[in-house]
């Protein structure tokens, strides 16, 4: 129930950063389990309880396949599950045939775990570009109700815009629920994803959330609130070349992961934080 407080939405990209460093980096043990994921789940939901938040979680499939046991803990503490994708490629960089496997295998292995059918979708990298706007008549075929894939962050080349900074429904009839910005003077300041908490002040953030507008979506990533520092552990066979790059991307998430859970705590005492799949039955039911 709405507690009077602005409502914002809440969901965790939910894929295993050693698996994506991994394939990243070209190192050959990508596929398996990275030995960081269990811990951080843990702490999502533990941290998710704490302030009494609710999110969905958009599960990538091939991390589900990797930590089978991870996934009944998250729909036991009552969060929604969506959909990733299943290997975390751009949308743009595939096919609508391609897209539509994806969306298959991801789906597959998210309902065997879990028995569910998550409804919702999130892209890689909010990858449904200009180029790439047939997704949303795929994700309709394939029975997919809303979608939280635009962002117009700066940062995302190709973006569509003019996004719409609301709720709305597409003309395929998916639900689009943007990610929250911050519109001041002329600048676009991407205020919903934990990254990039760590450059704005607390008061900064709130008001930029205030001003996103009802029901922006934030966004985590797992290792955002690890307890512990990211290390790639690449296997004995890498370069040093693949090494300098895995450590580039540790240094850049280790900056975010010391931020985004004091910075969560300080929004879920303003903002009251749902998942989007109740967002999308208040709009679906009319109210
Ligand atoms: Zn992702």
């Amino acid at each position: 129930m709405p507690d009077g407080r602005p409502t914002l939405l809440l969901s965790v990209d939910f894929e295993d950063w050693h698996q994506l460093i991994r394939r990243r980096v070209g190192a050959s043990n990508w596929r398996e389990p990275g030995p960081a994921l269990a811990r951080e789940a843990e702490a999502l939901l533990e941290l998710f309880d704490r302030l009494n938040a609710r999110a969905t979680f958009f599960v990538l499939g091939m991390a589900a396949r990797a930590h089978p046991g991870l996934l009944q803990a998250v729909v036991e503490r009552g969060h929604e599950i969506g959909c990733h994708g299943d290997a975390h490629l751009p949308v743009h960089r595939q096919t609508p045939e391609e897209f539509a496997g994806d969306l298959r295998a991801a789906r597959a292995s998210i309902e065997e775990l879990t028995g569910q059918t998550p409804v919702g979708y999130r892209a890689p990298a909010f990858s449904i570009t200009r180029a790439a706007d047939w997704a949303y008549e795929v994700l309709a075929q394939e029975g997919f109700a809303y979608d939280s894939s635009q962002h117009d962050s700066p940062a995302i080349r190709d973006r569509a815009v003019p996004a719409q900074r609301t709720p709305h429904r597409l003309g395929t009839g998916v639900w689009e629920f943007p990610v929250a910005v911050w519109r001041v003077r002329g600048a676009r300041i991407p205020v919903g994803g934990a990254s990039y908490w760590q450059l704005l002040p607390t008061p900064a953030l709130l008001r930029g959330l205030d001003n996103a507008g009802p029901l922006a979506g934030l966004y985590l990533h797992p290792y955002e609130v690890d307890p512990e520092p990211l290390r790639a552990m690449l296997p004995p066979d890498c370069t040093t070349k693949q090494r300098a790059q895995a450590k580039l991307r540790e240094t850049q998430r280790n900056g975010a992961r010391r931020r985004a859970p004091g910075a969560l705590e300080a929004i879920a005492r303003r903002f009251e934080l749902i998942p989007y799949g109740e967002a999308y039955a208040r709009f679906r039911d009319g109210a």
